[in-house]
Formats: C-alpha cells, sequence, structure tokens
C-alpha cells in the first residue's frame, strides 16, 4: 500500500472575517497551509503531498511550501473543491493506491487521526474521522419552528483526512454526474456512488479553520501538540514552560555516637549515627531537595518542619516520596537523580545497590535513574574530622503534563503523614 495525499487549497474562506487569506495566517510562525501539509509529511505512512492552488496563488502557495519532503507537487485547482481535488489526484504519482484528502485549513490533525483512517480504508474502502455529536440537534422549518428532534447516537461531526483507495475513488469522480450540485465532501462523493465509506475516530482538536474564533482554539491544540511530543516527552513549545528541569539539594548532619545511622535508606551498621529530627537521613534529604527544587518548590524544612513532632524520628524515605508527588503534581516526571555522599568513614561501597534500591523506591522510579557514589574528605573540615556526614543530590526532570508548574508548589502548604 501507498498512500498519497491531496490537500485542495484553492478555497475562498467566506465567513473568515479577515483580509488575509486564512490559510496564509500564522500560528506560531508556520501558516495554517504550512503545518496542514506539515502533518501529512509528518507521518510515516504517507509517501506523497500533492498540494492544489489556485492560479493566482501558486506562487504563493510554492513559496509556502518550500522544503516540505514529501510535496510531490503544487497544481492548479477548479471552481468547486471536487474539481481541485480531481486535480491533485490526477497529480498523485502512479505508485499512489490509496488516497487522503486533507482540508489546507486542518493544522492540528494528529498522527493517530490519520492511522485511523489508514486503517479504515485497508478495512472498509474509505474512511473518514468523525466526532460524535453532543448537543442535542433539532431540525427546523424555513420559519425556525422545530419540525424534530433528530436522534444524536448515530450523529458525527466528520473531518478531514477523508480516505478511500484510490480506485474507488476514481471511480466515484467518473460517475459524478456534472449537471449535479457537486458534494462538498470526498464522503458525500462515495456516497453518491454507492460505495461504504466508514466513520473512525477523530478528534475534538481537529479543528478546521474557519471563524477568528477557530484561531484561539487552534493555537491552544498546536501549542500542546509541540509541548508534548508523541513519546509523551516534554518539548520546547516556545511558551516559556521549560520540557526539563534540575533542581540541586545539599544537606549536613551531625554524627554523634550511639545512634543509629541512617543512609540512603539503609541502616548502616557503624559506631557513630546521624542526629536530627526526623530519622536524620542526610542522603534522603539532599535528594527531597533536590526534587523540590526542580520544580520551584519550597525546601524540605518548609514541608516538614522540625517543630511538627509528627515528623520526629521519621523515616525520611516518605519525605522523598511526597517530594516525588510534588514534582509529578507539576506536570513532571523525575528523569534521574545523582547522589554524592560525603563521609570519612564508614564505607559506602557495600551498601550502595542497596541505597539506590531504597531511594528509587522511595521516588517511585526504576532503580537505572539513581546514580550514586561516596568519597571520604581527605581528613579535611568537619567530614575529615568525622564530624558529620554531607551529601549532595542533583534531580533532573522532564514535562509530562500539558500544564507547566503553578505558584501553587512555591505556595503548597506542608504534608502532613
Ligand atoms: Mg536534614
Amino acid at each position: 500500500m501507498t498512500v498519497g495525499a491531496v490537500v485542495p487549497a484553492a478555497g475562498r474562506g467566506t465567513r473568515y472575517a479577515r483580509s488575509e487569506s486564512k490559510l496564509f495566517t500564522r500560528i506560531g510562525g508556520r501558516s495554517v497551509l504550512r503545518r496542514s501539509v506539515e502533518s501529512l509529511d509528518a507521518h510515516e505512512g504517507v509517501a506523497d503531498v500533492v498540494v492544489v492552488a489556485a492560479g493566482n496563488e501558486l506562487d504563493l502557495v510554492e513559496r509556502e511550501l518550500a522544503g516540505v519532503a514529501k510535496v510531490a507537487g503544487i497544481v492548479v485547482g477548479g471552481p468547486t473543491r471536487c474539481d481541485s481535488v480531481r486535480a491533485g489526484l490526477n497529480a498523485l504519482p502512479e505508485r499512489v493506491d490509496t488516497v487522503l484528502v486533507h482540508d489546507a485549513a486542518r493544522p492540528a490533525v494528529t498522527p493517530a487521526v490519520i492511522d485511523a483512517v489508514i486503517a479504515g480504508v485497508v478495512r472498509w474502502g474509505a474512511a473518514i474521522p468523525g466526532v460524535p455529536v453532543a448537543d442535542t440537534v433539532k431540525r427546523t422549518d424555513a420559519d425556525g419552528l422545530i419540525q424534530e428532534t433528530v436522534l444524536r447516537e448515530r450523529l458525527w461531526l466528520v473531518q478531514t483526512p477523508q480516505g478511500a483507495r484510490r480506485s474507488i475513488l476514481e471511480s466515484a469522480y467518473r460517475s459524478l454526474d456534472p449537471a449535479a450540485e457537486p458534494p462538498t465532501d470526498e464522503a458525500g462523493l462515495l456516497e453518491r456512488a454507492g460505495f461504504p465509506v466508514a466513520v473512525v475516530e477523530g478528534d475534538p482538536e481537529n479543528v478546521k479553520l474557519t471563524t477568528v474564533a477557530d484561531l484561539n482554539r487552534l493555537e491552544g491544540a498546536l501549542a500542546a501538540h509541540e509541548r508534548i511530543g508523541p513519546d509523551g516527552m516534554g518539548r520546547d513549545g516556545g511558551d516559556g514552560i521549560p520540557p526539563y528541569r534540575t533542581g540541586f539539594g545539599y544537606d549536613v548532619h551531625r554524627l554523634a555516637e550511639g545512634v543509629p545511622l541512617w543512609l540512603g535508606g539503609v541502616r548502616v551498621p557503624h559506631s557513630h549515627g546521624l542526629i536530627g529530627h526526623s530519622d536524620a537521613d542526610v542522603v534522603m534529604h539532599a535528594v527531597c531537595d533536590a526534587l523540590l527544587g526542580s520544580v520551584g518548590a519550597p525546601d524540605i524544612g518548609t514541608w516538614f518542619p522540625n517543630t511538627d513532632e509528627c515528623n520526629r524520628g521519621r523515616a525520611s524515605r516518605e519525605f522523598v516520596a511526597q517530594a516525588a508527588s510534588v514534582v509529578r503534581r507539576e506536570g513532571y516526571e523525575i528523569g534521574n537523580i545523582d547522589i554524592a555522599i560525603q563521609a570519612e568513614r564508614p564505607r559506602i561501597g557495600p551498601y550502595r545497590e542497596a541505597m539506590r534500591q531504597a531511594i528509587a523506591a522511595a521516588a517511585a522510579i526504576p532503580v537505572g535513574r539513581i546514580g550514586l557514589k561516596a568519597t571520604t574528605n581527605e581528613r579535611l573540615g568537619f567530614v575529615g574530622r568525622e564530624e558529620g556526614i554531607g551529601c549532595w543530590a542533583v534531580a533532573s526532570v522532564y514535562r509530562t503534563a500539558q500544564s507547566g508548574p503553578s505558584d501553587q508548589a512555591a505556595m503548597g502548604r506542608p504534608f502532613r503523614a
């Protein structure tokens, strides 16, 4: 199967109350026309795209689409959409056996919708995307008086790309009565010729730019597409909300004899332990601050104050778990956490894997995302004199949601266990 697309761009947008043609309206620096064609160009299942332009705009359209790799031709259209699509169809390379006809004014079509249409064509021979009608539908007479309420269960608002096997589409064009009012879409043409056409799942955001009001909606939809890639990873949509962020944490606790030593969620046998209000796990505390810092949230002391009795003796892995959920609430996922422990004694090596496991479990991420190493302080300073243990941690996070960090993180109330 070889899929080709026809993009009729010769129509006049009479409902678009702006002096410029709607197809040349720019959203995020690229025209609606270019974006619509690029949606097809970017789809791996589409081999060729033919664009149909008005005769007086041919140069303009050529300039607008410069460098779009799969554009196999730009041809001049006819007076109706039907004529234009037919002209495009004739210009598609021989090898194309499946045709998608896509409105030049639908720039927000997603790969999922294109996939669904192609799958529909494979199964039924012709398919178009649609979304169910949500509102109650009435039919009125010429005076506006209701004649009937139409059952909406099987009503669809249809979109493009409209897909069909090339042979079916060409046959439907041949059988079209030149004297009759031309159909307004390809499905209408196929229906008239008696071919079955399936409706597959469309996308409410696959809006056709018709009125100026649609422009706001499309700007929102396209900005959202660009923030989140198909892989679910954040992208820079130029909206000022970064797709990746980094947080840094640092903590020190004092060592005292005869106290249990907790490091990275592991009870480490040693003559001394760290003292603090919680279990004094300096590693978990540094990780916690790195996570909170990545989304601009205030530090561990604000969330879990040492004046709060409920935090006394508390396992610090709970702080990390809460900090990870702050990150997720802000629309990010944890990419990795890297940790450097500074301790003269005890040796950390034997407990490294257990610590990575405990920190990964607390943050609810795979253990491969945790780096952990330790160093002595060459007998220098408070670490060298074994008065305390220090820890640094860095966390990177990546965007997963369409909203960015809210002020809530900055203003959030401390947790209670
Ligand atoms: Mg601390």
